[in-house]
């Protein structure tokens, strides 16, 4: 039997999130989970309703009832990693490899020359673009990036363009530009036969467009990179897939609360040392997409790095001790 709490928040987004979202707060939930044994753990809830979700309010009545579904599903699981930890008094960040993050521009209007220099000079050599809204502007932006810094690309359209629209838009990049384009992100939804021609045009990485693959079927799949989210999938199944066809892993945070960003850079820090080769930079750092709060900063973040978060298990003792709790179980 476990018992579980919810503590409500609302995280504001800086820019527009992509395609996606627009500029209203976001809801979400810290749930505190306690198994009988005594061992408590935190972890976030952070539904994505634009991705097709149930909203939160659905969600916290599921998990009340026990009956879960992702993305509650992992968010207990999350919480069960960091309540083995608390009550081993350990933190999750000592001894924790390295894992460099890439910077994520959700807005590029809002970047400029300035920007992109702190961007380089803090040491980021990737930058992730969400794409898929104007191809000509997003082109100059490709652009600009490539004249005046070094930094690697990755694009992600969230499956918003078609074969037609991904084609013309990587026509309009030069042999330099594309060479920096490390892989582009779900362009289109899922197909086969389209992701195949698209192939030939830029790497492609999968993402959310993973749950529309047949992969009992797949023999050879058309993308290198497999961009994997432990707050909304399950990790083993993916980590067997990324070994199974060879690919490359990135693992990302869900855009979600500061607490979803420690436990995403805990699993990336763990995969980190037994796929040194395989795990490519991340995309777990994404504090910057939302006005900072108390847990945003607590976390000791170095450029592309979260170094710690101080406390045990993924952090944030002193402001878990102090949220106000909400209980779930009957
Ligand atoms: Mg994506």
């Amino acid at each position: 039997m476990i018992r579980t709490w919810a503590s409500r928040y609302e995280i504001t987004p800086l820019t527009t999130i992509g395609a996606i979202a627009d500029l209203e707060p976001r809801q979400g939930a810290i749930i505190k989970v306690q198994w009988s044994n005594g061992k408590t753990g935190y972890a976030d809830l952070h539904p994505w309703p634009e991705l097709g979700d149930f909203d939160l309010d659905v969600q916290l009545d599921a998990v009340s009832r026990g009956k879960l579904t992702c993305p509650a599903e992992q968010t207990i699981w999350m919480a069960k990693r960091d309540a083995i930890l608390r009550s081993e008094k350990k933190s999750a960040f000592s001894g924790l490899s390295k894992v460099k993050n890439h910077f994520l521009i959700t807005d590029f209007t809002k970047v400029g020359e300035a920007v992109l220099r702190e961007i380089k000079e803090s040491g980021f050599t990737t930058v992730k673009i969400k794409v898929g809204r104007s191809t000509e502007d997003e082109v100059k932006f490709i652009n600009k990036v490539v004249r005046q810094s070094p930094l690697q690309i990755r694009l992600d359209f969230n499956s918003k363009s078609t074969y037609d629209k991904f084609a013309k838009f990587i026509s309009l990049l030069s042999a330099g530009e594309k060479k920096r384009i490390e892989y582009v992100e779900d362009p289109f939804p899922w197909d086969e036969q389209g992701w195949t021609e698209a192939a030939k045009l830029a790497p492609l990485a999968v993402d959310a467009e993973a749950t529309n693959i047949d992969w009992k079927k797949i023999k050879l799949p058309p993308f290198k990179v497999m961009v994997i989210k432990p707050a909304r999938q399950d990790l083993d199944q993916a980590v067997e897939r990324v070994n199974k066809f060879a690919l490359k892993m990135v693992i990302t945070s869900a855009l979600d609360h500061p607490v979803g960003i420690a436990h995403a850079s805990y699993v990336a820090g763990e995969l980190k040392k037994i796929y040194p080769n395989v795990l490519l930079d991340c995309g777990c750092l994404t504090v910057r997409s939302y006005k900072p709060n108390e847990f945003s900063t607590k976390m000791m973040i170095q450029g592309p790095y979260l170094n710690n978060v101080p406390g045990t298990g993924v952090g944030f003792d002193d402001l878990f001790a102090k949220l106000e709790w909400q209980p779930l179980h009957v």
